[in-house]
Order: structure tokens, then sequence, then C-alpha cells
């Protein structure tokens, strides 16, 4: 069966172009699928731009969209098993942590689909008894929906459930690394009931199929979750159409300890924040910045444990985290770690591929830890987006703050502290979209995502998740229309 959406039709690419999906934690090949090219993304926005314009989606009642997120919410818990491997198999995760995301995801289906009811608008009063004003949202348009590899289904789900429950028309364009559970949910999202043209999926790399997505008049909304650079080109070429666009970008997150933290707790999850997925995480706690009275003992304690973390593949029961994506991508963490020691970072641990010859066929590497950075080092200021992590110290708590909001970035960070004035003084100081106090890493569905600075735009998830895929209009009505005569009788 080919794997292009397009119009309610599963179709081939018209070039012919197909993919082979390769497995990061051993290398075997998992699927071949069919590789969109321009022609396929405007064939896709085309049949959008009909179900948007023409088809009476877009007036479909909230109800009727709650009970299609509804069906979708309830296959794919069903499918579950078969969605979790998918993801796996493409992403090299534990198959344990894909089954989380699968959890996820339905709840992100489900939440969206009781969310759109709410806020449906409101009265305006305008103090004239012979006008009735009210404020109605309606659905953007025709989105382009574009997701990275290392949460393939649950990104989507973030973008997807939104649109729908808001009532747009959507062409999804998954990572050509990560396509199966892009597939999976289009199947599901018809089962359910989507009308042909309303839900569109093209497949294939970025620089290829892509571009139409951000320049093409037909699209009225981007919402990219990716990197910084691809972000910045999406940004230009959406500009001369003046697209509204949502980008969710990169982030390099500090993980704040003060000496009065409960250390046994912090030192738990700063190996979580930095190593989950071996750091292809975008809120990883990948920058620690320690009080310097703490600081040796924490690092020594935090490499000891580091060194023990057991690497493996997807079905490996015993392994705690997996590969890095593909050897392209361990070669720029390999070269981000030589710049860092060229700068004068100390490798405490890691810092190389493993010797273990079963986990030759993948594209591991062995969780890092740099220990001498400060933050004018590149390594500090630059997402790895694998398992390294930088250590940096602080005096007090104006200086962490200061080192901690020295970044581009402003996604996400975390103090850990039993000063409960303190833990408030710098949540509130630090310039990112999420912080957590004593935690790191938890999300829900209910609360918005994003990033301040050049960590994005827009927010995901919560009411301004659902937000950013509805427009607002003001219905102005006066009921008891009358002459004004404003420029006289003339
Ligand atoms: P990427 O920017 O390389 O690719 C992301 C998506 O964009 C892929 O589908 C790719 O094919 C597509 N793309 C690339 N060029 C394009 C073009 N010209 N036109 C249209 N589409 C194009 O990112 P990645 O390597 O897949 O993902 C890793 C990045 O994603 C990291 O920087 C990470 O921080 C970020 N990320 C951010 C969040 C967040 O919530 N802020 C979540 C997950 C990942």
């Amino acid at each position: 069966m080919p794997d292009l959406f397009i119009d309610g039709d599963w179709r081939a690419a018209r070039a012919g172009g197909r993919r082979e999906i390769y497995c990061p934690a051993d290398g075997r090949l998992v699927a071949t699928v069919d590789e969109a090219g321009p022609d396929d993304t405007v064939a896709a926005i085309d049949a959008a731009r009909r179900a948007f314009d023409s088809s009476g989606w877009p007036g479909t009642s909230v109800h009727d969209r709650s009970v299609l997120l509804h069906r979708t919410a309830d296959l794919l818990s069903a499918h579950k098993n078969d969605i979790a491997r998918a993801e796996s198999l493409d992403t090299g995760k534990r198959l344990v942590e894909s089954e989380y995301d699968v959890d996820d995801v339905v709840g992100v289906f489900r939440f969206y689909a009781n969310v759109a009811a709410e806020n449906a608008g409101r009265v305006v009063d305008t103090g004239r008894p012979d006008v009735r004003s009210r404020i109605v949202h309606e659905p953007v348009g025709v989105c382009a929906l574009i997701t990275p590899w290392n949460y393939p289904l649950l990104q989507t789900s973030w973008k997807v459930a939104p649109a729908l429950a808001a009532g747009n028309a959507f062409v999804l364009k998954p990572s050509e690394l990560t396509p199966s559970t892009a597939i999976l949910l289009m199947r599901y999202l018809c089962e359910a009931g989507l009308p042909a043209g309303v839900g569109n999926l093209v497949l294939g790399a970025g620089p290829y199929a892509g571009p139409p997505l951000s320049a093409h008049p037909d699209i009225d909304l981007v919402s990219f979750t990716g990197g910084l650079q691809t972000g910045r080109q999406l940004m230009a070429a959406a500009a001369p159409t003046v697209k509204k666009i949502a980008l969710e970008l990169g982030g390099k997150n500090p993980n704040i300890v003060f000496a009065d933290a409960d250390l046994e707790v912090a030192l738990d999850f700063a190996l979580t924040a930095v190593f989950l997925h071996s750091g292809q995480v975008c809120s990883a706690g990948a920058r620690l910045l320690l009080h310097e009275s703490v600081k040796e003992d924490f690092v020594d304690e935090l490499v000891r444990r580091a060194e023990r973390i057991r690497l493996g593949g997807p079905f490996d029961e015993k392994a705690e985290t997996g590969p890095l994506i593909s050897a392209d991508h361990r070669a720029k963490v390999e070269a981000y770690v030589a710049s860092g020691v060229a700068a004068g970072a100390t490798v405490r641990c890691g810092g190389a591929r493993p010797d273990d010859p079963a986990l030759a066929d993948g594209f591991y590497y062995l969780p890092t830890v740099l220990d001498d950075c400060t933050t004018a080092m590149g390594v500090v200021q630059e997402e790895s987006f694998g398992p390294v992590l930088t250590v940096e110290s602080f005096t007090d708590e104006d200086h962490a703050v200061r080192l901690a909001n020295d970044s581009v970035f402003g996604l996400a960070g975390a103090v850990w502290t039993q000063s409960g004035g303190r833990a408030e003084r710098v949540a509130s100081r630090l310039r990112m979209g999420t912080v957590w106090i004593n935690d790191y890493h938890p999300y829900v569905p209910q609360a918005e995502w994003g990033g301040y600075k050049q960590s994005g735009i827009g927010r995901e998830l919560g009411a301004a998740g659902l937000d950013e895929y509805r427009e607002t209009k003001h219905i102005w009505h006066n009921v008891r229309p009358a002459v004004q005569h404003w420029f006289g009788d003339s």
C-alpha cells in the first residue's frame, strides 16, 4: 500500500521516489516508504485547500469534531502495541518509552476533544442597546504541520489534535527519518471518520518535499517543531505571504542545584534530565549549574552513576537508554564534544562510542560529562541534542540566574532548593517557557509548552495550543440601523 495520503487516497510519490528506514539501534531495514517531492506536497496543499473552502468541514460542530478526536484516541489506545513497536523501530528508543509516548498521545487527543467546546467566544458589552457584539473563533485555514524525529507521534499529536479540534485542514510532514507512526495515525484518523482532503500526509526530505509548506500562498499557518536553523529558514520563506507561524525550536536548558537542595533527589533527576532518550529531548537538562560548595562531590557521584548507564536497543529490557538517531547525528555530537575539549572542557566520563561489540551496528554514544565549562564556550551555548552534560558552578542566587539566562534559548529549566522563597524568586527570573521546581521533565496536555527567545514563537498544548489554530473574529450587529447625518444631508 502506498504511503502518501492525499485527498482521501493513499498514493505513491509522483516521481516514484522511495526511502529506506533503518533502525538506529542495529541498522536493520524496518520499512521502505514513498518519498514525496514538491509536486506531491503541492497536490496535498491543493486537496487541503479544497476541503477547507468547499467541504463544509470548518462549519462542522465542535461536538462532531470532538467525537472524531475521541474515536481516534480509542483507536490509538487499541493499537498501542503496534504503534509503540513502530516508533521504537524508527527511533531506536526503548519500547517502554514508546509505550509511555502512545499513552501521552491518547491523552492529547482526549484533551483537545474536550477543550474545543470551552472558550467558544464571548459577548461584548458595547454600552449600546442597539448593538449585539460578539467575539467568535474560527479555524485559521490550511495548516502545514512539520515535525521532528525525537518524539515523532507525540509532537505530531500536539499539532494534529488542536488543528482538527479548531476545524482546520492540514498537510502533515513528519521527519523523513521516522515516518511510520504518522502513517498509522492517518489510518486511524480515516477509520475515525476524517473527511477526504481534511488531513493529508506527505513523507520526504525537508529541503526537497518541504519548501511548498512554508512558501505556498494557500497555506495559512506553518506549525513547525525542529531545529533553530530550519526554523529561521521557514520563517523567511513564510514572510512574503505573511503566514501565521508557530515555532517550537531547540533549547539549552539549565538545571540549577543550590546547596540547600535535597542533593540525593537532585542528583537522580540530573541524570534523567540529560540522559533520557540519550539527550535527544528539546528540554533536556544539558547544562548543570551547581553551587560551588557542592560541585565537587555532586559531579563525582554523577559521573560514577553516568558510567553505569546501560545502553541497548528497543527490545533489550535491561537497557536504560538507546542510540542516537543516525550516523550523521552521532558525528555531530562527536564534533561538538571535540570542540568543547578544544575550548578547555574536561571529559569526566564518556566522550566516545561504547566498545561493546553487541552495540557496534547502532549509533550509540556514551553518556558524557564535560566539567570545567564556562558560559562563553560553544558547548554551553549550543544544543548538542545528544547525551552530553556541561557543568558550571555559581556563587550565589544572582550569579545562577545570570548564567542560566545567558543563552539565546529559553525553552525550559529547573531549580533545586528547599527554600520556597528562593525557588519562587529564581523561577520568576528565568526567561524560559517552562520552569520545574524540584522536578525535571514532566508535562501535561493542560499546560502550555513553548519557548522564550530563540526557542520559538507561540505555544503548544493547553488552551493557547488551541488558540494557535483559531482566528478571532468580532461580529458587530446593529439591530436598529438608522441614518447618522455625520456629513449632514448630502
Ligand atoms: P530539523 O529542523 O532538521 O527537522 C524538523 C522537520 O523539518 C523535519 O520534518 C524536516 O524534514 C523538516 N524540514 C527541514 N527542512 C525543511 C524545509 N526547508 N521545509 C520544510 N520542512 C523542512 O529538526 P530535527 O533534527 O528533526 O529535530 C531536532 C530539533 O527539534 C532539535 O533542535 C530539537 O530541540 C527540536 N525540538 C524542539 C521541540 C520543542 O518542543 N521545542 C520538540 C522536539 C524537538
